[in-house]
């Protein structure tokens, strides 16, 4: 693993700049691979690893950079709870670890620097120094995750019987004998124009 001020330098650069989501989403991830033994995802340990992302704000990026998990490998799966939280799987060993930024790591950030007028400022500098334990929460948790969900999983597609678009296994929706995408089945967010 890098230093969290490699790892810094590395996510302002992809994401265009360094704020306090990025500290606490390099931070987390840290923490994360830490808990879990895994010292090189991005090489070695590359295949091991999927994670779980509750927000899709900066600290999103920033644990993709450090995890190497991306939505197009797979390996980064997206929860729309917003919550900073975090979940990663180590899929060599079955072990599973759950983060969470607490809300109190606010309140601190403001007492460790008064002095500071930005919010984002007061963060960005108290995030680097903080415990662990003054920012985060961790809990084990177990993760079914079914073959399908593995990184590289390669399984059959299927075609919508109304629109005739190819669907990945298992995404598909069926409904009176006819086999649909999601899309057809209304649960579109988009509209034709
Ligand atoms: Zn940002
Ligand atoms: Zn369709």
């Amino acid at each position: 693993m890098h230093s969290l001020d490699e790892y810094l330098r590395d996510a302002a650069q992809a994401h265009g700049h360094l704020c306090a989501g990025q500290v606490l989403g390099v931070r987390l991830a840290m923490l994360g691979l830490t808990k879990l033994g895994i010292d090189v995802p991005r090489s070695k340990d590359r295949k091991r690893l999927v994670t779980f992302v509750e927000i899709d704000r900066c600290a999103t990026d920033a644990v993709a950079l450090v995890t190497g998990c991306g939505l197009g490998k797979r390996a980064l799966t997206f929860r729309d709870w917003g919550k900073m939280a975090a979940t990663f799987v180590d899929l060599a060993t079955g072990k599973a670890i759950r983060i969470a930024a607490k809300e109190s790591s606010k309140q601190l950030a403001r007492q460790m620097h008064p002095e500071l007028k930005s919010k984002n400022q007061q963060q960005m500098l108290a995030y680097r120094k903080m415990s662990n334990d003054d920012l985060f929460t961790t809990q084990w948790v177990k993760v079914d995750l079914p073959p399908e969900e593995f990184p590289g999983y390669r399984g059959e597609r299927i075609v919508c019987e109304l629109c005739g678009e190819g669907i990945n296994f298992r995404r598909e929706v069926r409904r009176e004998g006819q086999i649909l995408c999601r899309s057809c089945v209304g649960e579109k967010y988009y509209e034709a124009v």
